[in-house]
């Protein structure tokens, strides 16, 4: 998410030198300024921070690092208003929240994200099935719980939405549930039935949160929804989805400012795992190229357990990495999210991702190759490629449908990728990665000061 912001604020940076004067600061701005426009960033929201910039690099002395000291102050003054950030738990469980939103905006799928998202942090969470109004909603929501095995409370026999709900609750009570998300009504547009709908559940519930979901691709229109939603109903949280999609990234930048109510949550692809937390100063370490290393670090903890990543690191040390290891690593890969989602919180690696594409490692032809030949070889292969002689690798090849030549070519790419990781493991291998990382970061490394 935002490379293209994040590209031009690089662009503008890159034209003021130390000791500079007045006339390259105020280009500079003017460049920002307008590649926030051009980002749909709201007028009014970006006046307010190039002024702030201009007036608190003019006070510290007009020069890179002052100039960037002052954006980012600015930036994370424009995204934090005043409220809950990420998800925050109420002090008695269940912490119930309503999740609203316009149809097709991807209320249901991130009501599915959320679940997601908090079962890997070993949360009991309900889901709800109150949209009744979209008929394949109740099912929608039933395929997504078989898929990331989370409980959803539904009815079949006709009851109301708040029925419905108030049951769920008391089940999530009596069964000690930590969260429960419901899902409510969505209509093509604001109408009256469904203001009316949720102020009814907000009254009769008590939530904890009402989030609000809107569609990114809207531009200022998600804006304007939302601000009604508060006005009408009052809401605690905004949800940005779609957002991996054309979306130019200003309306995240501006919504909270907008209406006062912190943006919680980044969608940012179709998958489960596809949704981030919109903490401020992260998102401006990443808008400024410098990464978001916290996130990435929470993300790889909710998949990878520590104790087995450090029975793994003994066996890479000791050059027993077979391809067992290596299926259970593309596996947690996979939970991970998509490629260009992790691409963007690592220090210096923001600017390939507007090259990546659509690029879907997991589903590569490369990867298709390698799962086919695994997948191949009988069990003790698999835990030592030392075994795969000639005749074992003619095997295998004809097997997983492939040639001697490209089932060579993977055996000899799994034992660099071996060697690689022998290399990294251990606290020198630490410290040759963080070398590496940290030449890669070199422009932008000031603001971690
Ligand atoms: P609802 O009517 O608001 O419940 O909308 P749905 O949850 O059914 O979502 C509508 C469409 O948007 C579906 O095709 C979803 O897969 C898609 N969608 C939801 N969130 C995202 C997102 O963050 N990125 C992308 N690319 N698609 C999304």
């Amino acid at each position: 998410m935002f490379s293209k912001i994040s590209e031009s604020i690089k662009s503008a940076v890159g034209k003021i030198k130390f000791f500079d004067d007045e006339k390259s600061l105020k280009k500079a701005l003017e460049e920002l300024k307008k590649s926030l426009l051009k980002a749909d960033v709201h007028h009014k929201v970006t006046k307010d921070l190039i002024n702030e910039v201009y007036l608190e690099t003019k006070k510290n002395g007009i020069g890179k690092d002052n100039f960037l000291k002052a954006l980012q102050n600015a930036l994370t003054a424009i995204l934090t208003v005043e409220g809950p950030q990420g998800f925050v738990f109420s002090r008695k469980p269940p912490t119930v929240v309503l999740m609203s939103g316009l149809q097709g905006s991807g209320k249901t799928t991130t009501v599915g994200k959320l679940a997601y998202f908090l079962k890997q942090r070993n949360k009991k969470v309900l889901m709800v099935a109150c949209d009744l109004q979209r008929l394949a909603a109740v099912e929608q929501l039933g395929q997504i719980s078989k898929q990331i095995d989370v409980e959803l409370f539904s009815d079949e026999s006709g009851k109301k939405s708040i029925d419905i709900a108030r049951e769920a609750l008391e089940r999530a009570r009596s069964a000690h549930f930590d969260v429960v998300l419901i899902d409510t009504a969505g209509r093509l547009a604001i109408d009256e039935e469904l203001m009316n709908e949720l102020a009814n559940l907000k009254t009769n519930l008590q939530p904890d949160e009402i989030f609000y979901v809107a569609d990114s691709l809207t531009g200022q229109d998600a804006v304007r929804t939302a601000a009604t939603f508060q006005e009408r109903v009052g809401i605690t949280g905004v949800v940005l989805t779609k957002f991996d999609g054309d979306t130019t990234g200003g309306v995240a930048i501006g919504i909270a400012n907008q209406i006062q109510v912190p943006l919680r949550f980044v969608g940012v692809g179709e998958k489960m795992p596809d949704l981030e937390q919109f903490i401020p100063d992260r998102i401006v370490s990443r808008l400024l190229g410098a990464g978001d290393v916290e996130s990435l670090a929470e993300k790889v903890s909710t998949v990878i357990d520590e104790k087995k990543a450090k029975e793994l690191n003994k066996k890479i040390k000791k050059g027993g990495f077979n391809f067992n290891d290596f299926l259970e690593q593309m596996e947690n890969v996979k939970k991970l999210g998509s490629m260009k989602s992790i691409l963007g919180m690592i220090p210096g690696m923001s600017g390939m991702v507007s090259q990546l594409g659509d690029m879907d490692l997991e589903n590569s032809k490369e990867m298709k190759q390698i799962r086919g030949m695994i997948m191949s070889m009988t069990k003790k292969e698999r835990e030592d490629p030392e075994l795969l002689t000639a005749g074992r690798k003619k095997r295998i090849a004809a097997g997983a449908g492939l040639s001697d030549q490209q089932v060579n070519r993977v055996l000899k790419q799994f034992k660099n990728a071996s060697k690689m990781a022998k290399k990294f493991s251990g606290k020198k291998g630490l410290k040759n990665l963080q070398s590496m990382m940290g030449q890669m970061n070199a422009p932008s490394s000031k603001l971690n000061n």
